[in-house]
């Protein structure tokens, strides 16, 4: 069906733990995109941030308790079952040699994309899938360096380029601000709050019963 030739989007993050930013930008983006599908992958060991709070197993779980009920969303574990650490790139290479002639679209916060030039062969991403950019708040689309030249060479203000070719364009698109970071989240936790409406209900619960975040090393 005409499905199978729309475009997949590609989120990935620690979600540790995903939250409601993570997945109303997925939400938006999906539909504003015509996406087929959003695959999230949890990463393993993230390479940029050390190591994770929560298991990459727990990570999933929460990904998987958080977009049950919507079929278009896919959790995606390739990056967990890799050892060691992984780069958007392999990943990319990876999913492309899976669908070698889709539309990928690779979507990002504004934070994330602004991070992109420290990336691993972060040149090359742009040669396997579209780069697509959720505006994030305070965080501005870059005018100079390597990403503004970029944003000159491969912008479009327009969906149809992401359906039209398989890679290569860069598309910014403005999403519901919902300032919430896991960061945050995970401060709340080790202050006794609760994570009500910020996270899924299913994610709470997954938080609260496993005691993850709660207490610190020592
Ligand atoms: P942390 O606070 O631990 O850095 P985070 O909330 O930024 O975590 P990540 O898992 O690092 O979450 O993010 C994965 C992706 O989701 C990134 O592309 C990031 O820009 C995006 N993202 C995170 N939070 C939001 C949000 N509130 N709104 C839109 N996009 C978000």
């Amino acid at each position: 069906g005409a499905r199978m030739s729309e475009p997949i989007g590609i989120f990935g993050g620690t979600f540790d733990p995903i939250h409601n930013g993570h997945l109303r930008t997925a939400f938006e983006l999906w539909q504003a995109l015509r996406l087929a599908q959003v695959r999230f992958l949890p990463t393993g060991d993230p390479p940029h941030r050390g190591v994770s709070l929560a298991s990459p197993e727990l990570r999933l779980q929460m990904v998987r308790a958080a977009i049950a009920g919507l079929d278009a969303f896919v959790a995606d574990d390739r990056e967990m079952r890799r050892s060691g650490v992984s780069y958007s790139v392999d990943t990319l290479l990876d999913l492309r040699r899976e669908y070698p002639e889709r539309s990928l679209c690779l979507l990002l916060g504004m934070d994330a994309f602004l991070g992109m030039p420290h990336w691993h062969r972060w040149r090359e991403i742009l040669d396997l899938a579209h780069v697509v950019v959720a505006h994030r708040p305070g965080w501005k689309a870059p005018i100079t360096g390597p990403l503004g030249e970029i944003m000159v060479d491969r912008g479009t203000g327009n969906v149809r380029d992401l359906h039209a070719s398989s890679a290569g364009k860069v598309y910014v698109r403005a999403v519901t601000q919902l300032e919430i970071s896991s960061t945050e989240l995970r401060q709340l936790i080790i202050g006794g709050h609760d994570l009500r409406y910020l996270v899924p209900d299913a994610v709470r619960e997954l938080i609260l019963a496993s005691g993850c975040y709660a207490q610190r090393s020592s």
